[in-house]
C-alpha cells in the first residue's frame, strides 16, 4: 500500500479515486424541500426521455466519494509537486525561463482590469484601450516595425497570424507562391504554422558555424518561394550575421522575411529586427515580458510587421484620434484588406497588462541591460563549462543560451538524458535535450538575465559534479533521479499507454 502523507520532503500521493470510502461525502447540503415537479404536465409523458438522476440513472458513474480535508491535502501536497523557477534555477533553452517581477502581477489584479467586461462601452474602458495602444506602440519601437497586433495567443498563432498576412499579401498581387525555407535548426512551430497557413516547407541546412548561408539561401530562393522563416539569434543561439544580405536576397526575389522573435530576450535595446530587413516578426510575451509559463497556461504572441503588410493586420485595431485636446481611443473593424479575426475579443488582456508595466518599469536603458545580461550570464555558462562539455559549435561568443553535445558523454557509456536526469538530484530542472535536432545529443541551456552568479556558479559545479560521475561511477548517472519521489519513468510508455481511467 502506498503511505499517504509526508515523510521529511518525499511524499506518496494515491489519486482521488484510490482514496474513495463508500458513503464519505464532501459536502452534506441540507436536504431539499421543494417539491417534485411533475413534468408531464408541461411535456406530454410520451416524449420524455425515461430515467433521472434521482431514479438511480447515473449511479454508474464512478466518483470518488471522499471529505473536503481530503480533497484540500490532496491538491495541496500536489502543488507542493511543483518545479516552478520559484523553486529554483530552470535553465529550460529555447523557452526563457526568467523570473518575473511580482509588481506585474499586482498591477494585472487591479480591480479596473480584472472586472472589466469586453462588451463594455469602448467610452468607459479608455484606459484598457490607452493601454494596448501604448504597448503596440513600444513593440514596434523594440522590434523596430512599423505596426503591430496583439490579438494573437501565443508565439505559434502569431506565427500562423503573420503568415496568413504573408499569404493575403501575395493573393492581392497575385501571385501563388507556395514554399516557406525554414532552417533545420527551427523550432517545430515554425514548420507546423506554415502547413496549417497552407504552405509547403523546404528545410534550409545550416553552415558549418551554425548560421544560414548566403550560398543556400540564393541556391532555394525562387519565384515559388512565399518567404524565409528565419529565427534570430538562432536555436543553436547564436546571431545571424548575414541576415542583412539574406534579407534582401529573398526580398529581391519577391519573397518575406518572417522572423521568429522568441528570442527577443537577446536582442532588447541591441538590435532591431526591422532595421535588418524583417518583414514580420511575432514575440512572445510570455517569454521575454513577465509573464510566468509553461505547463500550457495562457500566452500572447503579438506580430509586428512593416507598413506593406500593415493593412492585412487582424481586427479589431486600435485607433487613437484627438478630440477637443483629449486622446479617445476606439476599435476599429472596417478593414477591407484584414485577415480577419484570430481570437475571440481582443487577445489576452491580462498578459499585455504584465508586459506594458514590465516594459514601463525597465525602460530603454532597462531593457538593453536585460538582453546584456541575459548574454553575459550564458557566455559565462558556456566558458565555464567548454571544458568539461563539448560545445554543439565553434569556440565564438554566444547570444542567451549556450548548446553543448554529447560527443564527449558516449564513450562513458552515458547519456545527454542522464546527464538531465541526474541534474533533477542535484535540484535543478534539466535544461533543453535533444532540441536543436541538428545537435548530437543537444544541452541547450539558457540561464537568462534573473540568474545570480551564485546560481549559475552553483549549477556549473552540479554539472561538472556530473560529468566526474560519468567518468568514475555512471551508474549514479543511469539511475537518476534517485532523490525524487518516482525515480526514471518510461517516457515511451508513458505516451503511448497513458493511463486515463481509474478502474476500482
Ligand atoms: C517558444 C517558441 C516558439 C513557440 O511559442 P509558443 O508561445 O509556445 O507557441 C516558437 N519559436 C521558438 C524559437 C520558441 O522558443
Amino acid at each position: 500500500m502506498k503511505r499517504v502523507g509526508t515523510t521529511g520532503l518525499v511524499m506518496e500521493e494515491p489519486i482521488l479515486f484510490e482514496r474513495s470510502v463508500k458513503g464519505r461525502r464532501g459536502v452534506s447540503p441540507v436536504a431539499h424541500d421543494v417539491p417534485k415537479a411533475d413534468m408531464s404536465a408541461l411535456i406530454p409523458k410520451r416524449f420524455l426521455r425515461s430515467g433521472s438522476v434521482s431514479d438511480g440513472r447515473f449511479d454508474s458513474a464512478v466518483l470518488p466519494e471522499i471529505s473536503e480535508l481530503d480533497v484540500v491535502r490532496h491538491y495541496t501536497r500536489l502543488s507542493q509537486w511543483n518545479f516552478g523557477l520559484e523553486t529554483g534555477f530552470y535553465p529550460l533553452g529555447s523557452c526563457t525561463m526568467k523570473y518575473n517581477p511580482k509588481v506585474n502581477e499586482d498591477i494585472a489584479r487591479l480591480d479596473g482590469f480584472t472586472t472589466l467586461h469586453p462588451y463594455l462601452d469602448e467610452s468607459l474602458a479608455q484606459g484598457a484601450l490607452q493601454l494596448m495602444y501604448e504597448l503596440e506602440k513600444d513593440l514596434a519601437e523594440i522590434t523596430g516595425m512599423d505596426a503591430v497586433t496583439l490579438q494573437p495567443s501565443a508565439g505559434a498563432q502569431g506565427e500562423l497570424t503573420g503568415l496568413l498576412m504573408v499569404a493575403k499579401c501575395l493573393r492581392d498581387r497575385g501571385e501563388s507562391r507556395s514554399k516557406i525555407l525554414i532552417p533545420d535548426t527551427a523550432h517545430g512551430t515554425n514548420p507546423a504554422s506554415s502547413h496549417l497557413a497552407g504552405f509547403k516547407v523546404v528545410k534550409i541546412e545550416s553552415g558549418e558555424d551554425g548560421c544560414l548561408t548566403l550560398e543556400s539561401i540564393k541556391e532555394a530562393m525562387d519565384s515559388d518561394v512565399a518567404a524565409l522563416m528565419l529565427t534570430n539569434p538562432n536555436t543553436l543561439g547564436l546571431f545571424e550575421h548575414d541576415i542583412v544580405e539574406i534579407a534582401s536576397i529573398v526580398h529581391d526575389r519577391g519573397g518575406f522575411v518572417f522572423c521568429d522573435g522568441a528570442n527577443m530576450n537577446a536582442l532588447m535595446g541591441l538590435v532591431r529586427l526591422g532595421d535588418l530587413g524583417v518583414d514580420v516578426v511575432q514575440l512572445n510575451l510570455h517569454k521575454t515580458f513577465s509573464t510566468p509559463h509553461g505547463g500550457g497556461g495562457p500566452g500572447s504572441g503579438p506580430v509586428a510587421v512593416k507598413g506593406g503588410l500593415a493593412k492585412y493586420l487582424p481586427v479589431p485595431r486600435i485607433k487613437k484620434e484627438e478630440t477637443d485636446g483629449n486622446d479617445i481611443y476606439s476599435f476599429e473593424y472596417g478593414s477591407a484588406d484584414s485577415i480577419g479575426r484570430l481570437k475571440a475579443f481582443y487577445g489576452n488582456f491580462a498578459i499585455m497588462v504584465r508586459a506594458y508595466g514590465y516594459i514601463r518599469r525597465c525602460g530603454p536603458e532597462g531593457l538593453r541591460r536585460v538582453s546584456e545580461i541575459a548574454i553575459l550570464n550564458a557566455n559565462y555558462i558556456k566558458e565555464s563549462l567548454k571544458p568539461t562539455f563539448d560545445l554543439a559549435h565553434d569556440d565564438k561568443p554566444c547570444m542567451h543560451e549556450a548548446v553543448f553535445s554529447d560527443s564527449g558523454l558516449k564513450e562513458l557509456g552515458v547519456t545527454t538524458m542522464d546527464v538531465a536526469k541526474r541534474l533533477i538530484d542535484y535540484g535543478v530542472h534539466p535544461p533543453t535535450v535533444y532540441f536543436p535536432l541538428v545537435v548530437n545529443g543537444a544541452m541547450m541551456i539558457e540561464p537568462t538575465e534573473t540568474e545570480s552568479k551564485t546560481e549559475l556558479d552553483s549549477f556549473i559545479s552540479a554539472m561538472e559534479a556530473i560529468a566526474e560521475e560519468a567518468k568514475q561511477n555512471p551508474e549514479k548517472l543511469l539511475n537518476a533521479p534517485t532523490a525524487t519521489k518516482i525515480s526514471r519513468v518510461d517516457e515511451t510508455r508513458a505516451a503511448r499507454e497513458p493511463k486515463l481511467v481509474w478502474r476500482p
